[in-house]
Formats: C-alpha cells, structure tokens, sequence
C-alpha cells in the first residue's frame, strides 16, 4: 500500500471511491483497529503489565464506546504510558493536505487556506501522508495553560505580514488543539487546568468544534481526547467543573501492582542493568535481591509515615534496582572481580534512589527521609527473608553471635574476603542452600547469600548490626519471668503441666 499511496486529489478520490483509503472519524477509526486487534487475538497494549484483567478491558469498554475517557491514578501508574500506546490503534497514515497545521482531509478542509487551494488547484492539488506518530498530542497541563495556548487565537505579526484584515480567517494562530485535529489529544493532570479552559474543553465535548476568539467560524474538529489525573485532585470539590466530568465518557482507575511477581516484570523492563562493558560474565542480579527492590516499593505503599495521596511511583524500584546495580557495579571494578552481582546491602547503599521518591508525613518528616527509607528496607529485606528461610534453621548461626561473635563486613568488601570472613561463622554456609542461589554458586553469587542471611537476620532482629554494618549477638533480652511447658524447666509441683495441655499465662 505504501507504493501505491495516492499523492494527488484526483488519486485520493479514486483510491476512496474504490474502498483502498478508508475515510473515517477518529474515534471510528481506532474503535475498527482494536476489533480487528482483538479478533486476532493480538496483545492490545504490549509492554503493559498487570492490568489484563483490570484497566485493559476498561480501555477496550471505552474505545469500543467510542468515548473520550480519563485515566485516575497516582503516579507512576503507566497513565502516560498507556495513552501514548493508543496511538498504535491509529492507521499507519492518512492522506491530508501538505502544510496544513490542522492536517485538513484534502476531500474536505476546514480552514480557508485549504479550501482556496481546492478551488485553484483542483484535482492536482498535492496530498501528503501523515504518520501515526504526529497524530498524537500530548499536554501536561498547568495553572498557566491559556485559551490561546489550547484553542488559539488571533496572530497580529501573520496579518501585517501578509497585509490581511484582522478579521480574516489567514490571520488565525491554531492552538494545540486543531493542531491534533484528526489525532488524539492527551491532555496529563486535568484538575491543574484553570477553570476558563476546562469550559473551553466542554464546549469541544459538547459541541464537537471550536471557535476562535474573534472569528465568526466554527471549526468541527475530529478528535479523540483523553486525559490523566491523581483521583484526589479529580474528585476534589471544585477542581474540575461538574459539566466536563460529565461529558468524560469513562472514568478509569490505574492501580499500582497487584503482586510482587507483576512488580518484577515491570521493573525488569524498564530498569537499565545491562551494563556494557560491565566485567567479565555481566550483570547477575539473584532474585532475592529484585525481590527485596520490589518489596521496597510495596512497604513504602503501605508506610504511615509516606503520604499516601502522592503515591509511591513504579520508578521508585525501576531507578532502585539500577542504583543497586551499580554499587554491586563499582565494587566488582575496584576489586576486579569477573562479574556483577548485586546483594541485599546494596540496597541500603541506594538511598538517593528512594528518598526522592515519596513525600513524607509529619511524623516521616521528624524521623527523617534517610531513617524512613532505612526503616523501609529493614522491613523489606525480613519480608523476602521470611519467604526464603521459612523452613530454615537459624539457631546455629544465631547461637554464633550470641556467644560474643562479631564480623564486619560491608558493601564494600569484594566476595573473596567476604567468604574468608564470614566463613568461621559455622552453619552459615549451609544455610546458603536456601536463598536459591544453586548447587555450584560463583563467589560473588555466594558472597551475596551470605549477605542475604545476616540482613536478614539482621531485619528479623535476631541478630544486631551497627551502621557501619558490624554484625554481633542480638540484645539480652529484658529480664521477666519467661516460663515454658518445656519439661527441662523446674516447675513448681502445683503447676505441673498436664499432658496434651498448654500452660497459658496471661499478663
Ligand atoms: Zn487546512
């Protein structure tokens, strides 16, 4: 098709009075496209992950609908993301006029260029093809958006040039709207535009054209619009006004995650850990180590002390995780070591990756961004080190520390001198079977079980470590009375225990 694609009106003509070039409003146009896409069974948002079930067929209700919609989420919820993806629901091209800023349809302009061009040049007036690509707009919208930003206005400099009447329509200047005239026009934090343009937009929704200030023409625009927004801001008394809501056709929520599993997949897309040039055999990253990036994110989520109205973005553990890399990264250049392989200590040496990345209540804000992001972590690391040592028994190494000993080791140190130091602690190598890591692990991939078991420990507080990581028993514990039906403990004989019976004490 691409060949044969007609480059005069005359061709045009023929080639849509033949079926070859389909005319059809926009809205029609990606509404065919996403039938066709989901009777072949193709994915319709490649690159999307975890919303199968959820946001994807609400998208599909609503371009089916063929409603201009509105996506409601916290950041970091692939809003954007999705509402660029549509674009791939546009044909490849479509004929317009060459030179038009409003990419008029050569068998019917709007603007009055077009039409005296028609008029003077006919049937070999020259037809252009437009992408996909320039058929989507996008506007991040802000308190300062005007009128004539979005919908245009009058262009005082193209008049005296060309010696025309203000009043003539040649003298128009064309907002970004008519420039997304035949596209999609994405319009990101609705609730941010001054209320003087969410009427503007409501006369396009309700009305279906503009009219620019001073003009006495209506230009029918042909568009598919959509918008983004945080929920709150959305449904803030007083944000957005009640007409434009109501001509949103669909109102849809993102969410963050729903499992760690989705987390992984999407950090693992997006993240930059492919280091070239990286030493020898590359970047190996174990999968406790994604895990805890992920559970990161998922904790912050949930933390009281994070506020929940901004939300903790996808990007926290995306910039994380490539952080983590490159501690893991410098460490193996220092110490030469054949290969990159992140370990869960990295992850407290990411800070600047996090603490940027929430905004912090009152009570975050006494603790400090650093301790919080600390804090997080620690819970982090002991939820996926709860997951792997389920059945583990950790009392011979625990035992090894109550008893007065100590190691110190840190991110800094390379896997070699890692093992030798750790390597007195008995029972903590066999305990390395655990944190799938393999039969026959590399010292880097060892090293970072190791690491693994003592931040866990660590993070389950059954042993201590200070911040300049040195690892030793955990507190004695405060002195009470601790009785158990244990027999080897001395009961008094009124108390014994009866068999089959639990003594219970309640304090
Ligand atoms: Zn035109």
């Amino acid at each position: 098709m691409t060949s044969e694609r007609p480059s005069t009106l005359a061709q045009l003509r023929s080639a849509v009075s033949a079926g070859l070039v389909r005319r059809r409003a926009v809205r029609d146009e990606i509404r065919e496209n996403l039938i066709g896409r989901l009777r072949a069974k193709q994915p319709i948002f490649p690159g999307i992950i975890g919303y199968d079930e959820t946001v994807v067929p609400q998208i599909v209700n609503a371009v089916l609908s063929r409603h201009n919609f509105i996506l409601l989420g916290l950041r970091g919820q692939a809003k954007s993301r999705i509402l660029r993806a549509l674009a791939e629901l546009l044909d490849e091209a479509i004929p317009v006029v060459p030179g038009c800023e409003i990419h008029d349809d050569p068998l019917a302009p709007l603007c009055s260029a077009c039409r005296a061009r028609v008029r003077t040049e006919a049937d070999a007036l020259p037809v252009a093809w437009l992408g996909r690509e320039a058929r989507y707009v996008e506007k991040l919208a802000t308190p300062d958006v005007t009128i004539a930003d979005m919908i245009g206005d009058l262009d005082p400099i193209k008049a005296a040039r060309a010696g025309l009447q203000l009043s003539d329509e040649l003298t128009m200047h064309y907002g970004l709207l008519p420039r997304a005239n035949r596209g999609i026009f994405a319009i990101n934090e609705l609730p941010d535009l001054a209320g003087k343009i969410q009427v503007g937009l409501f006369n396009i929704l309700q009305e279906g054209d503009v009219q620019i200030k001073g003009y006495p023409v209506r230009l029918p625009l042909d568009l598919l619009l959509v918008f983004s927004a945080n929920p709150e801001d959305y449904t803030a008394r007083g944000k957005i006004i009640t007409p434009l809501k109501d001509r949103i056709g669909s109102e849809i929520r993102t969410h963050y995650p729903a499992t760690r599993q989705h987390a992984m997949s999407i950090t693992s897309q997006e993240a930059w850990v492919s280091r070239p040039g990286a030493t020898g055999s590359g970047v190996q990253i174990p999968e406790f180590v994604r895990e805890v990036v992920e559970e990161v994110a998922f904790q912050a989520r949930q933390d009281s002390k994070i506020d929940k109205r901004s939300g903790v973005s996808q990007r926290l553990p995306i910039s994380l995780l490539e952080n983590v890399v490159s501690n893991a990264e410098r460490r193996a250049l220092v110490a030469n070591e054949s290969a990159v392989v992140p370990r869960v200590t990295d992850v407290y040496a990411a800070l600047p990756a996090i603490t940027g990345k929430f905004e912090l209540e009152y009570e975050g804000e006494l603790r400090g961004a650093d301790n919080v992001a600390r804090d997080i972590i620690r819970g982090a690391v002991g939820n996926v080190f709860a997951g792997y040592f389920a059945t583990a028994d950790l009392r011979q190494v625990t035992e090894w520390f109550d008893l007065g000993g100590t190691l110190q080791v840190d991110d800094g140190i390379d896997a070699g001198e890692l093992l030798t130091r750790t390597a007195q602690v008995q029972g903590l190598r066999d305990l390395t079977a655990h944190a799938g890591v393999g039969a026959k692990p590399s010292a880097p991939l060892l090293a970072a079980a190791v690491d693994f078991i003592l931040e866990g420990l660590y993070a389950q507080k059954k042993i201590t470590r200070s911040d300049e990581f040195q690892y030793q028993g955990a507190e004695p514990p405060p002195r009470r009375p601790v009785r158990t039906a244990a027999p080897a403990e001395p009961t008094p004989e009124h108390d014994l225990p009866m068999p089959g019976t639990k003594k219970k004490y309640y304090n």
